[in-house]
């Protein structure tokens, strides 16, 4: 029977992509998806099929130029909160209006949560990177140099409080990112998850999917040229200096190098050499659908991605997600991790020259390409909130 479901994210591509093929293959089978995000997403939920629900947009924050450490993570943490705060009454609102069957919440976006024991509606949690369990803890990673104190708690302990007085909810801050729900979708495979089988049967590893993202254009300017792919992302991504490093590794060749680097002005960069393609945006998929390696800050998405098209990561994380992240490739053996801040253009093209022709690495990666490709993705996971909701 169709049913009726409230997707809620916030905030980054990072989060909403992965579950747009989701969407998709929901809609596909005639369930009706409402969508809430703020407006910079709008267009891409409703080419997923799902009507927008507005939220309001997260207010602006300074990127972190520094090491991101506890402190930034919590000022991180409190500026969500301002966007959940904002967002709740609006999703509340909706659910009184319309009768949704179920919330469908991404993860870091715990109102979602909150409001499905509210309303005493199925949860579904939508996990695009590590999930946790009492083996393994994404979140332990953000503790390290705190002496123990909860970093979370420390910066939105109070703001919890107030906002469960003003709604009426229980909200513990200690709780916010690893709760765990009946059902708990994880865009990644089981075998990339650290402590993978340690995870009961709440938790299913449909990986990645690509969905209509898979069919955008792109090519070379010369079809034979072998194509290295540079990204940080699309949140912690002002790094001038290292796209600076990369252009003095590949002024020469031989690659084709086309280096995404967000709203970061170009000019900054000083002269761009032929052999370098310099935007603010590519479209990722079909780039590494021709790439040979990957220079990536290791964003969840991002490496599902490389190792869904068996690309070899040179992992340059800017944050202690990315980090787990890229200690789990350099672990499987799917790539090499560099610290961007003090690696040399020379150990740059020399990682990069390692990975692209090891023959440990190429076996790894088309082991792995097969397993991500294997793990289901949104029609997997379509099924199994079928399932849960039957
Ligand atoms: N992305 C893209 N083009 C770009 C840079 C990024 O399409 O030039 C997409 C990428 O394919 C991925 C998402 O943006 O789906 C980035 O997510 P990720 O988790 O890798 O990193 P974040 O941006 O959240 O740090």
């Amino acid at each position: 029977m169709a049913k009726h479901l409230l997707f809620v994210a916030l905030l980054g591509h990072g989060h909403i992509n992965p579950t747009l093929p989701l969407v998709e293959e929901l809609v596909r089978r005639g369930h009706r998806v409402d969508y809430a995000t703020s407006a910079e997403y709008a267009d891409a939920v409703t080419g997923s099929g799902a009507r927008w629900v507005e939220l309001p947009p997260l207010p602006t924050i300074e990127a972190p130029t520094g090491d991101f450490g506890p402190e930034i993570f919590g000022r991180f943490m409190r500026h969500l909160f301002t966007g959940m705060r904002a967002a709740y009454p609006v999703l509340r609102e909706h659910c009184a209006a319309e009768s949704v069957d179920a919330i469908c919440y991404d993860a870091m976006n715990w109102c979602g949560r909150i409001l499905a024991e509210e309303l005493g509606l199925p949860g579904v949690r939508l996990i695009p990177n590590f999930a946790s369990n009492e083996t393994y803890s994404l979140f332990a990673q953000f503790m390290d140099g705190t002496g123990g104190v909860n970093p979370v708690v420390a910066a939105i302990g109070p703001d919890c409080e107030e906002f469960a007085a003003e709604n009426g909810v229980a909200l513990d801050p200690a709780n916010l990112l690893d709760a765990t729900e009946k059902l708990n979708l994880v865009f990644i495979p089981r075998e990339f998850q650290p402590a993978g089988d340690s995870f009961d049967e709440r938790f299913h590893f449909i990986g990645p999917s690509l969905g209509s993202r898979e069919d955008e254009p792109w090519s070379p300017p010369d079809p034979e040229a072998p194509v290295l792919f540079v990204s940080l992302g699309t949140v912690f991504n002002d790094r001038p200096e290292f796209y600076r490093t990369c252009i003095e590794a590949f002024a020469d060749g031989p690659y084709h190098v086309a280096m995404s680097v967000g709203g970061l002005d170009p000019a900054a960069l000083g002269p761009i050499p032929a052999s370098f393609d310099v935007r603010a945006r590519f479209p990722q998929p079909a780039v590494l659908q021709r790439a040979t390696a990957f220079v990536s800050h290791t964003g969840m998405n991002s490496t599902m991605e490389s190792l869904y098209y068996g690309v070899g990561l040179i992992a340059v994380p800017q944050m202690p997600e990315q980090a787990a992240n890229a200690g789990r490739v350099q672990e499987l053996g799917l790539g090499e991790q560099l610290d961007a801040r003090t690696v040399t253009a020379e150990a740059l093209r020399a990682a990069v020259a390692r990975v692209a022709s090891d023959a440990a690495v190429r076996a790894n990666l088309d082991r792995m390409q097969k397993v991500v490709r294997e793990s289901g993705g949104a029609a997997r996971g379509a099924d199994v909130i079928e399932e849960y909701l039957r």
